[in-house]
């Protein structure tokens, strides 16, 4: 077990991920010290504030050095321009991890830049709520939750077995998978509900003035839900959908077909279909449930997104 305590951890980006694990290391003594780095001073004074860190720092770079774990917790967007500034300096034997999203483009973005000894295992904690910023963090996000680790072929096994063993003590089911898979699975769980909450409450903003203010009225018809997953930070989702851009326009391919079936259907008064679909939807709630990712009270896990 006392090789699950890092000597130096470094999170590049300390928002709302970033900062929850940050509270687990501090909670459970995993890290001698802790060093973060964001693009605001802003954030790092937030992060002193909430003793989340010992050193902070502006500088990507300055805060790799010595790392014996880095963790990447900023948007996909900032890879490339990390990666350029932490590959020189990452010591041998040190894990890079991040807390991405996608990991089809973290990989194709980080594996170039990881020097021979550094060990590249990606990472997502399936976990989140729609707030941003170290100041949303907190260490019980993680509970129950699956976090998803996609170390490319040829990763050393024991750094992944001890990343592994990191997230389980943050309180995460941890499963190991390739990053196309999870990619793919990911558009489906997560990218497509997002770009459909987006759309719905898009749509709402275009209505006229009066129809506007009587849907926000009765928005408990259903819509309030969406206005949920539809609130979640802007840069993150833009990322999301660019870096997961093959496999979400597949997923939203088949949705799109799907949704012109439901439609006919409509249409058509095809009542057993409708009931058919209804029903089959039925079950895969209630597998939800007994998979333990959700309580069958009806908030819908307004308080624990993903
Ligand atoms: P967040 O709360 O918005 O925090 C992002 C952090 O990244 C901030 O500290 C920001 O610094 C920093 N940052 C941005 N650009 C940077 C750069 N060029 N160099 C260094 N730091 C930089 O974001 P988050 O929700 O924690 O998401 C972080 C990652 O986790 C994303 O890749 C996202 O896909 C993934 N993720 C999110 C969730 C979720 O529910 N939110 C769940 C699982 C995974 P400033 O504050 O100074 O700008």
């Amino acid at each position: 077990m006392s090789d699950l305590v890092f000597n130096r951890v470094a999170f590049i980006g300390i928002g709302l991920v970033g900062s929850s694990l940050a509270h687990v290391l501090r909670r459970d003594k995993l890290a001698r010290s802790i060093v973060a780095c964001a693009r605001t001073q802003q954030t790092l004074d937030t992060v002193r504030e909430l003793n989340l860190a010992d050193e902070v720092t502006l500088d990507p770079a300055a805060a790799a050095t010595g790392a014996d774990l880095v963790v990447i917790a900023a948007p996909h967007s900032a890879y490339v321009e990390i990666g350029k500034r932490i590959g020189p300096v990452l010591a041998p034997g040190a894990i890079l991890t991040d807390v991405g999203s996608v990991k089809g483009a973290a990989v194709r973005d980080l594996q170039p830049i990881v020097p021979p000894g550094v060990h590249l295992v990606p990472g997502h904690p399936v976990a989140g709520t729609e707030h941003s910023g170290p100041a949303a963090g907190f260490a019980e996000m993680f509970d129950g939750r699956w976090c998803i680790l996609t170390p490319p072929p040829g990763t050393d096994p024991a750094a992944t077995d001890r990343l592994k063993r990191l997230w389980e003590s943050a309180g995460m089911k941890v499963e190991i998978m390739s990053a196309e898979h999870h990619d793919m699975v990911l558009a489906m769980t997560s990218h497509l509900p997002h770009a459909i909450a987006y759309t719905i409450v898009g749509t709402a903003t275009d209505l006229e003035e009066t129809l506007r203010s009587e849907v926000i009225k009765f928005s408990a018809g259903g819509f309030r839900d969406f206005t949920r997953i539809a609130a979640s930070d802007p840069v993150m989702w833009r990322d999301v959908f660019l870096a997961n851009r093959d496999a979400v326009l597949e997923i939203l391919a088949r949705f799109t077909e799907d949704l012109q079936a439901l439609s006919r259907s409509i249409r058509w008064g095809e009542g057993d279909k409708l009931q058919d679909l209804f029903t089959r939807t039925r079950e895969i709630r209630r597998g939800v449930i007994e998979a333990g990712q959700e309580t069958p009270e009806p908030d819908f896990g307004r308080h624990r997104g993903g």
